[in-house]
């Protein structure tokens, strides 16, 4: 200690640096703060910190001893070490607390996912709302019709004897009647067999010509199978003019198969149905066996899609329009059926069970 000179305190010897006058122990200080500094900062755990933190400012700490022997000193030098201490003591929680953010960040990264934060893996996914298949087609299919210019027309689901049966040349004697077997509300009103009954609410506002659809539900009393629901959906078709030939259906429903379902085979083949005359049924080739049979068709290679035909001069009639001056044509299309075969369904009763599952791959 070649530049100092010795003060003798009462209770112990200092030793001051001759240059600015202070304590040699406010460089001691320094020492410290600059050991801790080096220290905290080369921690690699937080465990590590916290053990190197605590030899400086822990109740054994350096910092820690100085101040609690402060009392060695004058005032004057107590204040400067103080002060001193304090600072230095601040600094090193200062590093430390900004270290130990760091280290708990890399830890946290590390426990999360075994491999430290990677910020290129795509977040978690969440599924947004879409539409059930049978609305999505329903609308597709409204949007193909309405380009050919037809209107879409809406009807109630419990419907009076009257548009359900009467009004489209099914009377109550008429034995024709037993393949509508349905349920019937206590007031003789009925769920709705069909969406013909639209057709006939139509008819009678006689705004002629007309071309309309209405897509709806329809109750039937049927044994719940693959292909039959005591609830379906179906779209009635409507058109009337002057002119309307057989073959003019025949052209839009096969255009509208095409246009859901892409290219398929399909068939027309007679059929009755007391509101119609003459009645077809447009079959579509079975898409589970290609033709061949199956269950699901019951081995006929056909499922039926589209009942449809002429429109009977009796419904007209009962709708007072003349049958002479006008014709048109029909058609109901299974709706539930459409869906069945755009998208190889094997049982339709899987569209109204509600199995996330089964809708989100539509
Ligand atoms: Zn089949």
């Amino acid at each position: 200690m070649l530049n100092s000179c010795l003060k003798i305190n009462a209770k112990r010897l200092i030793i001051y640096n001759d240059m600015n006058n202070e304590p040699e122990i406010i460089s001691e200080i320094d020492k410290i703060l600059e050991d801790a500094e080096r220290l905290l900062n080369s921690s690699e755990n937080v465990n590590e910190l916290d053990d190197r933190f605590r030899n400086f400012t822990g109740k054994k700490g350096k910092i820690t001893g100085i101040l609690h022997n402060i009392h060695l000193y004058s005032a004057e030098e107590k204040k400067i070490i103080g002060s001193k201490s304090n600072e230095a003591k601040n600094r090193i929680e200062n590093i430390y607390n900004g270290k130990k953010k760091e280290l708990s960040n890399i830890e946290y990264g590390k426990s999360s996912t075994g491999r430290g934060i990677d910020l290129t893996i795509p977040g978690s996914y969440m599924e947004g709302p879409h539409k059930h298949p049978i609305t999505a087609v329903l609308e597709e299919a409204s949007d193909f019709f309405s380009s050919m210019g037809f209107e879409i027309v809406e009807g109630p689901e419990i419907e009076t004897t009257h548009y359900n049966f009467d009004a489209l040349n099914i009377p109550a004697d008429h034995p024709a009647r037993d393949v509508w077997d349905t349920f019937y509300l206590l007031n003789g009103l009925v769920p709705r067999t069909h969406t013909s009954s639209v057709q006939a609410r139509t008819l009678e506002k006689k705004q002629l010509p007309l071309r309309v659809i209405a897509p709806g539900r329809c109750y039937r009393y049927e044994a719940v199978d693959a292909t039959h629901l005591f609830m379906f959906n179906q779209m009635e078709g409507l058109f009337v003019d002057k002119n309307v030939r057989l073959t003019d259906l025949k052209g839009i429903l096969e255009e509208t198969v095409k246009n859901l379902l892409g290219a398929r085979k399909t068939r027309f083949r007679p059929a009755f149905y007391p509101f119609v005359e003459p009645g077809l049924d447009l079959d579509i080739e079975c898409v589970f066996c290609g033709g061949r049979g199956c269950g699901i068709c019951k081995n006929t290679g056909w499922i039926e899609v589209i009942p449809c035909g002429m429109v009977h001069p009796n419904v007209f009639k009962y709708a007072g329009i003349d049958p002479q001056e006008y014709r048109g044509f029909a058609f109901g299309m299974g709706f539930d059926r459409i869906v069945m075969l755009k998208y190889n369904i094997n049982d339709l009763r899987l569209l109204y069970q509600g199995n996330i599952d089964i809708l989100k791959q539509f």
